[in-house]
């Protein structure tokens, strides 16, 4: 099988959509409003558990993006939340 990666587009085919109750706010610092920031992650965190969080506190204790370490979607203006990462 040959593979090949692809850009990372706006809309592509076979997008991942996050299907869960949209998040309000990270899960770490409490503090960011996702849907205003419109971009969180879902990941491990260098404590172990899985968690919802902001960008910053993904680059501050997020294990990273990609298989078994965390994905990255962002707020589309339709209100869908993509995944662009992971
Ligand atoms: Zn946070």
């Amino acid at each position: 099988m040959k593979s090949t990666k692809t850009a990372q587009k706006p809309f592509v085919k076979n997008e991942k959509v996050w299907f869960g109750t949209s998040p309000v706010v990270c899960d770490l610092c409490r503090a960011s409003n996702l849907m205003s920031r419109r971009n969180f992650v879902d990941g491990k965190t260098v404590f172990g558990p899985w968690a919802i969080m902001c960008l910053e506190c993904h680059m501050l204790v997020g294990a990273g993006i990609g298989d078994g370490r965390g994905q990255h979607y962002r707020l589309h203006d339709d209100g869908r939340w993509v995944k662009i990462g992971g």
